[in-house]
This record gives C-alpha cells, structure tokens and sequence, in this order.
C-alpha cells in the first residue's frame, strides 16, 4: 500500500495561448492568479471551443503526487481529493494513473470537476479558478474503513494549504494520526493569501507540521500576517521551525524556496539555517515555471520516503523542479529519467 498520501483539491488545468483582448474580455490581469466570479461563468468552454487548449492534470498537491511518484516504485502515492461525474475527471484519473498515482476520488454529482484556466501571454500566465467539486470533499470520505486503513498504512502526510479553505476537518485528521504514530504530516503554504486570509485555520494545522514548504513570498506573508517584523527569510524559515509542535519525536524542518535563488532550510534545535544552491537554467531552456514547487515538494517527498539524507531530499526537489521548468505546465519527460 501507498506509503506517500497526499490531499488536496484536484483541478484540470485548461491552457492556452490568448492575448490582452482575451484577458480583457473576462476582466482578468496579466499574472493574475484569481478565483471564478459570475464574469468567467463561460470562459472555461471558450477557451475549449476557440483556442487550442492543452488539458493537462494540475492542482497543488496532485502535481506534487504525480512529481514524487516520477522518482519512487509504482504504488508509493496515493491522492485524495472530490471531483465531478464528468469527463474532466476522467483526464485527471487518466494523468494519475500514468503517472503512477493511485487516485481516490470522492465523487461530487452536483458540481462539475475543479477547472483552472491558464491564459498565457507572453511572459505572463494569467489563472482563474474554479474549485466546483475540489470544494466538495468531505471527512466522511477519509473515515470510510476502505479508505481509512489506506490512510493508517501511509507513513508520510502532504497536504495543499489551499484544502485549508476546503475541509480543514480532514487536514487535522491526517495530522493527528501522524501525532499520534510518530509519522511525517508535511504541509505546503500554496499561495500568500492563505497565511492572510486563512490564518486561523492555518495556525490550527501549525503544531502538527513536520515539515513546512513555501516559496519566498508566502514565508513574507507569513511573517506580515503573524506580526514577525522580519523580511528576511532564513530568520523567518528559523522562527518558523522553532515554534512549539505537538509531536516531540520529530523536529520541524522548514523549507523556503527561492526560484533560481538558493533553497533555505531550517530544523528545529539548530540555530543557524543552510542554503543549498540551485543549480541554473539558460533562459531559452525555460519553458513554463508553473508547479515548480510542487515539483520540489514531490522531489523532496520522494527523497524523504526513500530515507535520504536531508540535503539529498532538497537535491532531489531542486531536481525534479528543473525538469518540470523545462515543459509546458507541471509535466515531466517521458521516458523516465534518473535522479
Ligand atoms: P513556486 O513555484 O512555489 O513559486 P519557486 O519559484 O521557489 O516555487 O521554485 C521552486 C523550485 O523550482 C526552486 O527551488 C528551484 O529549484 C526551481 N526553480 C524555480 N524557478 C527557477 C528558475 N528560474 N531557474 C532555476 N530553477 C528554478
Ligand atoms: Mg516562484
Ligand atoms: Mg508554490
């Protein structure tokens, strides 16, 4: 049985190459990464009826499920998130068990399966979000015996901060049976919004993380939504880290990412925090950065679930992340290569 669980909201992401005549017709800014309002009711099926979209599997923790499955034996992941009864789920279904990823979804009738448009131009990927089904997850579906005995037999908890805003319920339900038996619950910070608008859920989960992942900004919203007078990372990466956790077995390690700028971890009980450097990339060898922490996340996992090192895990993520640059949304190459 699968030894990595992740939990999150499943998305489609539907992607295409439009122009500022498309982004205005819908009200949206270049970069802007939103959720769906009345105004993008229609953009999904337009997108799919006037352009030429790629659809590909997309959604925090799923990329970062498909990405730890790219570097581990068949059968060590397993997802877990609602989508629809519809064909979107099927292309989801389809990517996870490409990918290696066992996928258990709750089945929501009553709500299409979750859709991100991603509108690029130019330098610029524009996001609008409609969480339709991923919204849709329930407790009950984690505490079904089946279901359930699946979560008792994973080792290592990941969970998308953005389920935060879905079924927090769940997310402390993980975290507690890691507390409770001495496993890893490790949880991304997913967006800057979430320490700011979800900052009393978020600091719910905050006792029970192992290990805490987020890119630059979302350490910064951290520290301005908790009152931490501090800009600088590795402060906030160490003050993080040494917070109090319920489980005293395990120290916390905190991992900032920095895109091409070096990776900062910090552990509990140490007071100085490490870089570890990224290695660079040749502009014209950037395809698409998007999920390139999810990437790192799922490299990361990989290295934990194997055993290594911790420094070899973060090399293992700075890895993955690389690859995943080098295609068109969060994909890797096929055939495999190795780490
Ligand atoms: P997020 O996707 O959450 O914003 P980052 O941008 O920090 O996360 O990227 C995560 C990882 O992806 C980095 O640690 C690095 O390994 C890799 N990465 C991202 N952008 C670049 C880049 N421009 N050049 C090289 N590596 C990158
Ligand atoms: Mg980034
Ligand atoms: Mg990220």
């Amino acid at each position: 049985m699968a030894r990595l669980l992740c939990l999150e909201n499943p998305l489609l992401d539907i992607q295409a190459f439009g122009n500022h005549t498309l982004l205005k017709k819908y009200g949206l800014k270049p970069n802007d990464a939103i959720l769906a309002d009345q105004r993008h009711h229609n953009i999904y099926e337009d997108l799919i009826d006037n352009h030429a979209v790629v659809m590909t599997a997309g959604g925090g923790a799923q990329n970062t499920a498909r990405a730890a499955a790219y570097m581990l034996a068949s059968g060590s992941v397993l997802y877990l998130g609602c989508v629809g009864r519809d064909s979107y789920a099927d292309i989801l279904r389809s990517a996870c068990h490409q990918a290696g990823v066992d996928a258990e979804y709750l089945v929501d009738d009553s709500q299409p399966t979750g859709r991100c448009a991603v509108i690029v131009t130019d330098d610029n990927r524009t996001c609008c979000t409609d969480l339709g089904a991923a919204n849709c997850y329930k407790l009950k579906h984690l505490e079904q015996p089946r279901i359930w005995n699946l979560v008792t037999a994973a080792r290592f908890y990941y969970v998308g901060a953005y389920h935060l805003t879905v079924c927090p319920e769940a997310v402390m339900a993980l975290a507690n049976e890691a507390a409770t038996n001495n496993k890893v619950f490790m949880m991304s910070l997913s967006a800057p919004f979430i320490p700011h608008v979800f900052k009393a859920t978020l600091d719910m989960t905050e006792p029970y993380w192992d290990v805490l992942v987020g890119n630059e900004s979302e350490a910064i919203a951290w520290a301005e939504s908790h009152d931490f007078q501090s800009k600088d990372v590795g402060e906030i990466a160490r003050h993080l880290a040494a917070r109090p956790k319920v489980n005293k077995k395990r120290p916390r390690i905190v991992l900032i990412t920095q895109g091409p700028s070096p990776t900062i971890i910090a552990e509990s009980g140490i007071l100085e925090d490490r870089c570890i450097p990224v290695k660079s990339i040749e502009r014209s060898e950037i395809v698409d950065t998007t999920g390139a922490g999810d990437a790192f996340a799922g490299g990361f996992l990989a290295g934990l679930v194997e055993g290594k090192p911790l420094e070899t895990c973060v090399d293992m993520g700075h890895w993955l992340a690389r690859l995943s640059i080098k295609e068109l949304g969060p994909r890797f190459p096929n055939p495999k290569q190795k780490y």
